[in-house]
């Protein structure tokens, strides 16, 4: 099944959830909708539902205008982040409620609807739960009836809304592995709403960053990270020290201090942005090229990496590195050091002159 979402719109009063949203789904993908709190996730997956309409754009699986077809008759498995599991139905009951609500003709025999909960029971890891009540399950269990209960009417797309948002740390990451599995077995063509970016990046095969309702950037979890197509998608995925800089014939101008970077060809001269991750900057005693003064102002262990915490005088600002522990320890009992970065690892937004934003049409993309 494909799905093509063209030019999707959808206002609410003077408020613009989704602005000119387009996308193609193959069949068996797993899509990640990645992006902040209010960014229309939630408004592009109920609309692609049938349970919200778009003031603008179309809707089309393989040729079918979708917009046409009501939500019953879509062929969708939903799964929201609150069980809404029926409280008075046994595991069983629940996830055969789609088969047996379904009109005399379609509805299978009795032992047919018995066969298949019990195969979908397995599937999802609990058998011998069927005649349980939700009060009776984990969070973690619970969310497993719920996408039982959604694959049972055989859907043509899964829609999942922060489907383990409400679970804790450990139980989330067990599931999301499970469901990943899960989706390699069955293929089903899987659009999955998070704004946990470890989540989907470890999940889909393509992952949709979005920002005010609007599509920022669509990649492979490896593009998202390595090559972030604005700002936004640097700023949202993962962590990054955002230097303000000069472009000045064919070199960086940053601080007090000039800098190679490989992005720049091209480029006129004038105001930009650049961003380096944490773990791109390195460290060393003596003065390299691409590189500050800098003097250690903080180390966070976690495990085994440290986060530091530096203050560049030349710069005027403070940036973060990532080191292993072991490192981060020889380097904290050195008092000045030097913070360099590679060429290929800055990647330069150019800013507009007249309005000071990020001019992305004039934008290099860096492949590190
Ligand atoms: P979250 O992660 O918080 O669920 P989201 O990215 O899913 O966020 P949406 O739920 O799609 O965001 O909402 C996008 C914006 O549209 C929000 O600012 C929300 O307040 C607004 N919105 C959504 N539904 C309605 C509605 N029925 N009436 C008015 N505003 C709405």
């Amino acid at each position: 099944m494909t799905l093509a979402i063209n030019r999707l719109s959808r206002r609410f009063a003077d408020f613009r959830a989704l602005d000119d949203v387009s996308l193609s789904i193959a069949p068996g993908e797993f899509i990640a909708l990645l992006g902040p709190s209010g960014s229309g996730k939630t408004t592009l997956l109920r609309i692609l539902a049938g349970l919200d309409f778009p003031d603008a754009g179309a809707l089309d699986q393989d040729g079918r205008d979708l917009l046409r077809v009501s939500a019953r008759d879509r062929g969708v498995g939903l799964v929201f982040q609150h069980y809404a599991l029926f409280r008075h139905m046994t595991v069983f009951e629940n996830v055969a409620f789609g088969l047996r609500v379904r009109k005399r003709a379609r509805r299978p025999s009795k032992a047919e609807i018995a066969d298949r909960v019990d195969k979908l029971l397995k599937r999802v890891q609990l058998d011998g739960m069927a005649q349980r009540y939700p009060s009776q399950l984990s969070g973690g269990q619970r969310q497993r009836v719920a996408l039982a209960r959604a694959l049972a009417i055989e859907p043509e797309l899964l829609l999942l809304d922060e489907p383990f948002g409400a679970l804790d740390a450990q139980v989330r990451v067990a599931l999301r592995r499970w469901l990943r599995h899960l989706h390699e077995e069955m293929g089903l063509t899987t659009v999955f709403v998070t704004h946990d970016q470890e989540e989907a990046l470890e999940l889909a095969d393509r992952v949709v960053v979005m920002n005010r309702g609007r599509i920022e950037q669509v990649g492979t979890p490896d593009e998202i990270y390595q090559q972030p197509a604005t700002p936004f998608v640097f700023e949202f995925i993962g962590k990054s020290n955002k230097v303000p800089v000069r472009i000045h014939g064919g070199r960086l101008q940053a601080g007090d201090q000039r800098f190679e970077a490989d992005a720049l060809e091209g480029l006129a001269d004038g105001s930009a942005v650049a961003y380096v991750r944490p773990e791109h900057l390195a460290l060393s005693t003596t003065p390299l090229e691409n590189g500050w003064k800098a003097t250690l102002r903080h180390v966070y262990l976690s495990g085994s990496v440290a986060h530091l915490e530096l203050e560049v005088p030349g710069l005027g600002q403070t940036l973060e590195a990532e080191l292993g522990g072991e490192e981060a320890q020889r380097r904290s009992l050195q008092s000045g050091m030097h913070v360099t970065v590679q060429p290929r690892h800055l990647t330069v937004f150019p800013l507009d002159g007249k309005s000071g934003e990020p001019d992305l049409a004039r934008r290099r993309v860096v492949h590190p």
